[in-house]
């Protein structure tokens, strides 16, 4: 794929549950929750300095110690049903930074040059 892609200048939408097949072989990544893009960066970036709290569990539960390095929080909690989502942030029920704020109010995504992020924690510099 990564030889079809320069030879024949492509660009792909790869979508996975293999993060390390993710970071091999993307520019840039998403991550999602409940159909929601909660995070978005340059790849290495956001491997390295994930901000939304869920990129930071799934990052935690790879078994690869070049990615070690914090306090270690596995993702907790059943997955909500998609079709009947919690409000405001659907990933409160699970988040351990989660306020009164976020079971109301859809975090809207902060957008800069290489990434963006939709979490009220990020927004309002707690993580
Ligand atoms: S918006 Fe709130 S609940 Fe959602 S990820 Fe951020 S801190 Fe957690």
């Amino acid at each position: 794929m990564k030889r079809l892609l320069r030879n024949l200048r492509l660009t792909y939408l790869f979508i996975s549950h293999d993060l390390a097949v993710v970071y091999h072989i993307s520019d840039f990544a998403g991550v999602m929750y409940l159909g929601r893009l909660v995070e978005w960066a340059d790849t290495k970036k956001l491997f390295n300095q994930p901000k939304h709290p869920y990129t930071q569990m799934l990052l935690d539960a790879i078994p690869d110690l070049k990615f070690s390095g914090r306090p270690r929080t596995p993702v907790a909690g059943e997955v909500p049903s998609p079709i009947t989502p919690p409000p405001g942030c659907s990933f409160h029920p699970r988040c351990p930074y989660a306020t009164a704020r976020c079971k109301t109010e859809l975090p809207l995504p902060i957008i800069s040059q290489s990434s963006q992020v939709a979490c009220h924690a990020v927004e309002e510099q707690r993580l």
